[in-house]
Order: structure tokens, then C-alpha cells, then sequence
């Protein structure tokens, strides 16, 4: 099985980099006070409209965009727990509905998300059309699904949709250049299930930057998303999860501090100390 997991992380991994691809020339180019689209979309994106079918699940309208097919019916029967999930960490203050679509060919998928041929394993991605974190705006979201998500186990078909649904939960929370190990990490933290001994890796001495987010290798892409999903799980156990929340807000909210300047703000400890500590608490040793 750590085969399939392996495969799995680099389909959650893959998920997001359309956003952080767009968002790096954009967040050159564009005001941060003016609306930047923050993602590739459909280059003339089909927005809801009131004939698409919608429901209500949660307190919160899910919209399926395109052609409803079993996988919009399957993402319908596992939003619910997404939905109870995120609002656990994050709270109830993010957008009301949920925008759900099925790419009907891997073709279409990589048109839809602007991913390109790196689209041919990846799962599902949150996309955005404009985002304005400076004034917590985040238009034309939606969690675009490729058929290959088809082919997942319900856990992980579940971990992958939890993990797209924060992002489009705190799209408009997230500056376009959040460090990724933030936004992976506590994604990731919010998703995925405790590790257990086999996909536990050695704390490393840093944590992730962008170009690991970036590596084309999967072995090494799933390193990077281990490391900031196990980091975020550290500070969680340690000073909580609603500080994991704060310290999110901080590093990743727009006009972001560096990641050392928001480590000591929100937990009055240096990264330097933070990541001794964690190199002790995952030996097992007191930190
Ligand atoms: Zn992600």
C-alpha cells in the first residue's frame, strides 16, 4: 500500500499547483488592491448559473458546474464530511457555496485548471478566477475534478476533496505569495489522517520552501508535503489548533511577515528552537 499512498500524496500534491503557478508572475504584475486572478480558469469561465443543479448540504449550496456524472454525485456524497471538517479548524466564515465540477476528459481537465500536461495525474484542483486578498475577495471558485478521481479509495478520494475545499474555504484569506509550506501543510493538517509508523519520515532541519512544491520528481514533491503536513501537526499538538489557525492567518494572510517573523509573533518561539523541537518530539525525546 505504500505504493498507492505514494501515488496519492503526489495526486493531493499536484492539486495545487496551478494556483501557485499563476499566482507567481500574477503577483508581479497586479496591484494586491485590485482584483488579480489568483488562478488559471477557463479562459471564459462559465459561471453558475441558476439552471445548474445545486442542493444544500451543511448549510452550504453545492452548484455542480458542467455536466453532472457519478463523480459530481460522488464529491456530493463526501462534501458533507469536507464541509464538517474544515469548519472545524477554520470556522463557518467562508464562501456559502460551493462550485463542483467534473472535467469529462483529462483534455478538458488540463483546459479547465490551465495545468497543462502536468495535469495527467492529478486528481482535483481549487481554482479561482480573481482573488483580492487585501480586501478577502475570491471570485469564480470552484473544485475542478479530473476522471481519474474516480479511481480512488473513498479515504482518499475524501482526503484529496477536504484538502481542495480548505483552499477554496481560505482562497480569499491567502495572499498570492503565502509561503507554500503554509498552505500545504495545513491543509494537509486539516485532511489527512494521523500518520502511522510507515509514512512517518525523519524530521528534516528546514522546513519546505517553494521550489519543493514545485520538484518533478513525486518522491521528492511528497517529501515537501510530508514535511509541512507533519510541521503543522507539531505546532498543533504543541500550542494547539487554533493557534495552527492563527499562525496560518499570520504567515499566509496578506502583508505576511517572513515565516520566522510570524513562528515568533504568533508563537513567541524561533524557528530555529521550533525545529530542534520537533526533531526531539519526532525522536520521541522531550522538546
Ligand atoms: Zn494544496
Amino acid at each position: 500500500m505504500i505504493r498507492r499512498r505514494r501515488r496519492i500524496r503526489v495526486l493531493a500534491a499536484a492539486v495545487c499547483l496551478a494556483t501557485a503557478a499563476a499566482a507567481v508572475p500574477l503577483t508581479n504584475t497586479s496591484p494586491a488592491t485590485q482584483p488579480t486572478p489568483a488562478h488559471a480558469g477557463p479562459a471564459q469561465p462559465a459561471p453558475a448559473t441558476s439552471a445548474e443543479p445545486r442542493v444544500i448540504v451543511g448549510g452550504r449550496e453545492i452548484v455542480v458546474a458542467g455536466t453532472p456524472n457519478a463523480l459530481t454525485d460522488r464529491a456530493g456524497a463526501h462534501l458533507p464530511a469536507a464541509i464538517a471538517t474544515v469548519e472545524r479548524f477554520w470556522g463557518p466564515d467562508w464562501p456559502r457555496q460551493i462550485v463542483v465540477q467534473a472535467a469529462p476528459s483529462d483534455t478538458a481537465f488540463a483546459e479547465l485548471t490551465r495545468i497543462g500536461p502536468d495535469a495527467e495525474h492529478i486528481a482535483a484542483a481549487a481554482v479561482a478566477e480573481w482573488v483580492d486578498p487585501s480586501h478577502g475577495i475570491a471570485v469564480g471558485q470552484r473544485i475542478v475534478l479530473a476522471p481519474g478521481a474516480s479511481a480512488l479509495t473513498d479515504d482518499d478520494f475524501q482526503l484529496v476533496l477536504t484538502h481542495e475545499l480548505f483552499h477554496y474555504a481560505t482562497r480569499a484569506d491567502t495572499a498570492l505569495d503565502a509561503p507554500r509550506w503554509v498552505q500545504e501543510g495545513v491543509a494537509d493538517y486539516v485532511a489527512r489522517p494521523a500518520p502511522t509508523v510507515s509514512t512517518t519520515p525523519t524530521a528534516p532541519d528546514r522546513l519546505p520552501e517553494d521550489a519543493d512544491f514545485a520538484a518533478t520528481e513525486p518522491a521528492e514533491l511528497s517529501v515537501g508535503y510530508d514535511r509541512a503536513w507533519l510541521f503543522a501537526r507539531f505546532i498543533a499538538q504543541r500550542y494547539g489548533s487554533d493557534r495552527l489557525r492563527e499562525l496560518y492567518r499570520r504567515a499566509a494572510g496578506p502583508g505576511h511577515p517572513d515565516t520566522a517573523t510570524a513562528l515568533t509573533e504568533t508563537l513567541g518561539a524561533d524557528e530555529d528552537q521550533l525545529l530542534a523541537d520537533w526533531r526531539a518530539h519526532a525522536s520521541g525525546q522531550p522538546g
